[in-house]
């Protein structure tokens, strides 16, 4: 089998065509559907039209004068079907329901090409080989990849952008379409309010900008503490998510009963484990998460953490932020936060806190969770859109850990806390206080400390 020559000028490069086809199997009946077209189209189709008796090869391209140059060029297959496309509605474009052997993502320019993922979920099956041309041109061509599919990775390289010239690739086997509901809530979110493209510019361009970090990531719980409040008070917008123990037994899929007053049950099978799983997964330059220290004895180590969940060092803080020592500072901080705060919550106990209005939940989401997920998220998406600086803080349990990452993406012009329980004395009242509360304890004097160790 001789390849064709892919050497210079082509969008694919000589290397990247050897890898691809070491994974190629000629079927007598194969499937080929490409974003991009181009010389390297006729070449391909070429070459496979030798070898494969029931070809059929779909090109989506968005420039005219490609369809026209293929027109006019000598290589004439009326069995390439071309497909011209509006590269401004790529929401629009509909794919044929056929389910691909290959699928090669080169186009259009630009970073919409990150589009085609979500609407090919339907046009693969396990061993399908995908091949995304200059996958690390933007960081969302990769993200909305790895959203939509589990694959195991064939080749790549890594080789930076230069226009024309070397660039990277991936090169992966599908396994199987990802459970992608929150992602998929997200679009029916955003195409509701009409923010789709705000949103997805609002991620991919600043995912990697790092404005506001903690400082030097050092310190104590204290010390983030301190800069948490100073960031507050400085009206710097972001928000803050501190998954524990129950998030991570709902991901195993445990089935079990919250304590301290919760009393929620998890179920296993229940949908709230890949909800949680694909939340932890996102990463926004401004969402901070709070995780156990070392010295807390949790499994889940800081450095786990952070290798499973690739979440920047800067933005890493303590799960007990606003628990243990220093919740009396923070319960003082909010009692006299002048501007007022919003709270989402269950507790329906009257307070002397600012709270300019309560945003009530039911107290047994987890349980029915499967069943409510999409209105009472639709819910809070609503309730939060329009807001601009705003206090608000989450105790929705491990809901919180879900809304918070939703409700950056969507309106990022607030600040978005997950204070969990630590307002639940003044609202739930003493039979759900946490033993931090009570000054005696143990537990109101552990400072955390991450020392050297992330
Ligand atoms: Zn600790």
């Amino acid at each position: 089998m001789e390849l064709p020559d892919f050497n210079g000028g082509w969008s694919y490069t000589q290397k990247e065509m050897t890898e691809l086809f070491n994974h190629i199997t000629y079927n007598t009946d194969y499937k080929i559907l490409e974003f991009g077209s181009g010389d390297s189209t006729m070449k391909l189709h070429e070459h496979f039209s030798k070898y494969i008796r029931d070809l059929t090869y779909y090109c989506y391209e968005s420039d005219p004068n490609y369809d026209q140059y293929m027109s006019n060029s000598n290589y004439v297959s009326k069995n390439i079907n071309i497909i011209l496309y509006d590269i401004n509605n790529i929401q629009s474009v509909e794919i044929p329901p056929i389910v691909f052997d290959l699928i090669l993502v080169d186009g259009p320019h630009g970073d919409k090409r990150s589009l085609w993922y979500s609407k090919i979920r339907n046009n693969i099956k396990k061993g399908t080989i995908i091949l995304i041309d200059d996958f690390n041109h933007y960081a969302c061509f990769s993200e909305e990849l790895d959203k939509n599919f589990e694959y195991e990775l064939l080749s790549f390289s890594n080789t930076p952008f230069v226009p024309n010239g070397e660039h990277s690739w991936k090169i992966i086997r599908v396994i199987r379409a990802r459970n992608t509901d929150i992602y998929i809530m997200n679009n029916f979110e955003i195409s509701e309010f009409r923010f789709l493209s705000s949103l997805q510019s609002h991620v991919c361009s600043n995912l990697n900008c790092g404005l506001l970090v903690i400082k030097k990531n050092k310190g104590n719980m204290n010390q983030h503490l301190q800069e948490i409040i100073e960031k507050i008070n400085r009206g710097e917008n972001f928000g803050l998510i501190r998954p524990g123990d129950g998030e991570f037994l709902i991901m195993q899929d445990k089935t079990f009963t919250a304590q301290g007053g919760d009393d929620w049950t998890n179920h296993s099978g229940n949908i709230l484990g890949t909800h949680l799983s694909e939340s932890l997964k996102i990463i926004l330059p401004n969402l901070y998460v709070g995780i156990p220290c070392n010295e807390c004895n949790n499994p889940l180590t800081p450095q786990l953490y952070i290798s499973r969940y690739n979440t920047p060092k800067s933005q890493i803080t303590y799960a007990n932020i606003f628990c243990n020592s220093n919740w009396p500072t923070f319960i003082q901080f909010l009692y006299s936060y002048k501007k007022g705060f919003y709270l989402i919550t269950c507790g329906k106990n009257e307070c002397n806190f600012p709270i300019k209005e309560r945003y009530i939940i039911d107290k047994f989401l987890v349980n029915n969770w499967n069943n409510v997920w999409l209105a009472e998220t639709t819910r809070i998406a609503e309730y939060v859109k329009d807001k601009q600086n705003e206090l608000i803080c989450f105790a929705a349990g491990p809901m919180t850990k879900i809304w918070i990452p939703i409700c950056m993406q969507l309106n990022p012009n607030n600040i978005y806390l997950d204070i969990g329980s630590s307002l639940d004395l003044f609202t739930k009242g003493q039979e759900n206080a946490r033993s931090y509360t009570n000054a005696q304890s143990h537990y109101s004097r552990e400072i955390c400390d991450f020392k050297n160790s992330l």
